[in-house]
């Protein structure tokens, strides 16, 4: 049964799923209840849908909102990172539509990028706005052990994955010109674009969170200069909604215990970051 609750008094969640767009609803999830969380960034991006997937407990959040309301610049990603913080979570799935800046990473194809490159705007990136500054790490800005969950579960169900990709995040919410995504192919080097990745990753290790993306290639980006229709890319998100939600389906129940310090260092960000 379905009830709303405003504070998330006795609501926990071990794992985080941040859908992206074609993602709204996790359909996975058993004995869901909705919550929304109070942040003192204000509300996030829809009420958080909190239940179970196995033994496992998990708090499910639209990034772009039920009905894609929110376009990636409006996106509060401070409050959804904060509530997810808030219901307990530790681990933090994010998943995102992107564009192909490679050949090889096609239509269809998954990636769990190990690198991205910023190039917002106008974002708030911190919820460090003074007086403490924190600089945190972002060398390998994501959960290595949680990346090679990922990889496993998708290679687990026969689906394309390419395991290393660097993403290059852009403010939108227009596409790129051509010029630009020759830049982000030839110049950057970068393997996939979106517009959706910054800054909820730095925020999530702000959060100390283990965070990592799994992203799911739509269409090639303008530089392919292979006209797709709409229709095309939304047969091809269709399916891979459909991939992903299996995908969740068969990783979310090993992440039983709490992150391993031994694996990966994202629940120690801010012991060396803060000023
Ligand atoms: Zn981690």
């Amino acid at each position: 049964m379905i009830h709303e609750v405003m504070k998330p008094s006795g609501v926990k969640a071990h794992v985080g799923v941040i859908g992206g767009s074609g993602l709204y609803d996790p359909g996975i999830v058993e004995d869901p209840v909705e919550v929304w969380v109070s942040t003192p960034y204000g509300k996030p991006s829809d009420a958080i849908t909190v239940g179970r997937v196995g033994e496992v407990s998990v708090a499910f959040l639209p990034r772009h909102g039920r009905g894609h309301t929110l376009p990636p610049h409006r996106v509060n990603y401070r409050a959804n990172i904060w509530a997810l913080k808030a219901l307990g979570v530790k681990w933090v799935i994010s998943v995102s539509a992107v564009g192909s800046l490679r050949e090889d990473y096609r239509p269809g194809d998954f990636v769990v990028p190990d690198q991205f490159i910023d190039m917002t705007k106008c974002r708030p990136y911190t919820f460090y706005d003074g007086p403490v500054t924190v600089h945190v790490s972002m060398a390998d800005p994501f959960c290595e052990d949680l990346r090679s969950r990922i990889i496993a579960a998708t290679r687990g169900l026969g689906y394309p994955i390419h395991d290393r990709g660097t993403y290059v995040c852009i403010e939108g919410p227009r596409f790129s010109t051509r010029a630009e995504s020759r830049v982000w192919r030839d110049v950057f080097k970068a393997d996939i674009v979106g517009m959706t990745l910054v800054p909820e990753v730095n925020l999530a290790c702000e959060a100390e969170l283990c965070y990592a993306t799994l992203a799911m290639v739509t269409d090639y980006d303008v530089w392919a200069e292979r006209p797709v229709t709409a229709a095309e890319v939304e047969k091809i998100m269709a399916e891979n909604v459909k991939r992903a939600r299996e995908i969740l389906a068969r990783l979310i129940p090993s992440l039983t215990g709490d992150p391993d310090p031994g694996k990966c260092s994202c629940c120690r960000a801010l012991s060396h970051a803060v000023v």
